[in-house]
Formats: structure tokens, C-alpha cells, sequence
């Protein structure tokens, strides 16, 4: 009994040194399980938190409290790629039990009353609202940084037909770590991204566009990023068949694949 005992002891103070190392050096990157939608989250060594979409409902207030701290209840920036209700409508219920320091999208018009309302509650709480532009990069933390990529141009009240292609593409840093972020992106932005940055999107990791649709993760596109981990976020049994079966093969024959649905939040624990 007293040799369990000691196996576990020692096993509980390695755990807690490793978690305390971690927290003390690390920044924790998770791709959150919320279902048909993108939510992505991090969170820096000094414990500012950012997230990237918000999920289509309120399963990111399931998600949330089991990546952050016991009492947190704060986001200090969250990136909005675009308007669709997959990325943007757990936004709004997030604001009910959570305060944000700041709401980061490209202000492009869509037609949907959540998008107007998520306006009116952000006005209404006094929220700041940024226009993204790949000119203007965010420095969120030590060897923590936020590359804009496109939108290349303001794109306030412009209309867009696919508005996919609006996305908020960035780069994230964390020390010599990288992971490209693509919203929805899909080929007809892709191949705009490729052209303007050719071999500067290279990126450790990739979060697949448009939940590994078939219109999205094109071969020059892969091409320029050379991913080697591609995270899909997706839901199980999902109504539109998403990820496309043929770009899970393109992108496994870069690295390895993880995807929202068959292995739940995948967390990553990044250097800082
Ligand atoms: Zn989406």
C-alpha cells in the first residue's frame, strides 16, 4: 500500500510541476468542440485570453470554463472572421456571462439580424470594435502576435457576394510557432492569399477554411502554407457533409489531420 501511495505522490507532484512549468512558459492554443462552427482559443503565459470565433450557440459556454481558469470570465479580444452564424452566434451568448475587452472584425455587410444585434450589444456595453486590415497587427503578449493578412483594405459596409471570402485571414505568432488562421476562406481567397504572400504563409499549423469543405484547402494553397498539422473544425454528422473526403487526403499528405469531431478540443501547449 505505502509503495502505491508513493507512486501516486510522486506522480500527483510531477503533475503539478509540469502544470505549474506550463503555465508559467506556455501558452495553450484549443480548438474548441462547439459543434458545426469554429471557436478557437488563446491563452498567453500572463493569462490574457483570446478567441477566434465563438461557435454557432451557446456550447462555448460549456467549452470555455474547462480551458480557463476556475472563475475567468473575461475575453480580452476575440477575432471575428466573418458574420456567418457558425462563427459569430455564440459571440452573442458569450456576452451574457462574460466581459470582452474587444471585438475585432472586418465590418462587412451581411444581411442577418444576429449580426445587427451582436452591433447593438457591443455599442450598448461600450465594447471597442476594430476594422481589421492586414496593415495593423495585433501584439497581444510577449512573443505573442496577431498577423493580419486580408482583408488588404477596409472592408466597412462593402458588399460581399460569397461572403466566405471576406474572412479575416491571420497568422498567429507564438514565439517561432505558427499557425494559420483562414476563417472560411475559400479558393477564390485563397488563391489571392497565394499570389500576394507566396511562400509567407508557410505555417507550422493550418485551421482548415470552411471546415475542410472541398471548396477550400485548394493544392496551391497547401502548397504555400506546407502544414504540418491541419485542424479541422467541424460537427459530427454535420448537414452538409463536411470535411470533403478528398481534401482530408490533401491535407494528410502534408501532416498530420485533427479534427473537432472525432477527437473533441484539441489543445496545444505552445512556448511562449
Ligand atoms: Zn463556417
Amino acid at each position: 500500500m505505502k509503495v502505491i501511495v508513493a507512486v501516486f505522490l510522486h506522480v500527483c507532484i510531477v503533475s503539478f510541476c509540469f502544470a505549474v512549468d506550463l503555465r508559467s512558459s506556455h501558452a495553450k492554443l484549443a480548438f474548441l468542440d462547439v459543434g458545426q462552427g469554429d471557436a478557437i482559443l488563446l491563452i498567453t503565459k500572463e493569462g490574457r485570453t483570446i478567441l477566434f470565433d465563438a461557435g454557432p450557440d451557446r456550447n462555448i459556454l460549456k467549452e470555455l470554463p474547462q480551458q480557463l481558469p476556475v472563475f475567468q470570465k473575461r475575453i480580452d479580444l476575440i477575432f471575428l472572421t466573418h458574420p456567418h452564424a457558425d462563427h459569430l452566434d455564440g459571440l452573442l451568448a458569450l456576452l451574457q456571462s462574460y466581459s470582452v475587452g474587444g471585438v475585432v472584425f472586418t465590418g462587412v455587410l451581411y444581411d442577418s439580424s444576429n449580426y445587427q444585434l451582436l452591433k447593438k450589444e457591443l455599442r450598448a456595453k461600450n465594447i471597442p470594435m476594430f476594422i481589421a486590415r492586414y496593415d495593423e497587427d495585433f501584439e497581444l503578449a510577449e512573443n505573442v502576435l496577431v498577423d493580419v493578412l486580408f482583408p488588404f483594405d477596409s472592408l466597412e459596409d462593402k458588399n460581399f457576394k460569397n461572403v466566405n471570402n471576406s474572412s479575416l485571414v491571420a497568422m498567429l505568432h507564438v514565439n517561432d510557432f505558427t499557425c494559420l488562421l483562414s476563417g472560411d476562406a475559400e479558393k477564390e481567397l485563397e488563391s489571392l492569399l497565394v499570389k500576394y504572400y507566396a511562400k509567407d504563409l508557410e505555417a507550422d499549423c493550418l485551421k482548415a477554411g470552411h471546415h475542410g469543405s472541398k471548396t477550400s484547402s485548394t493544392w496551391p494553397f497547401l502548397q504555400s502554407v506546407q502544414p504540418q498539422e491541419t485542424f479541422v473544425s467541424v460537427g459530427r454528422d454535420n448537414k452538409y457533409g463536411h470535411p470533403n473526403h478528398d481534401t482530408i487526403c490533401h491535407l494528410q499528405i502534408w501532416g498530420a489531420v485533427k479534427r473537432t469531431d472525432n477527437d473533441g478540443t484539441i489543445v496545444r501547449f505552445l512556448l511562449q
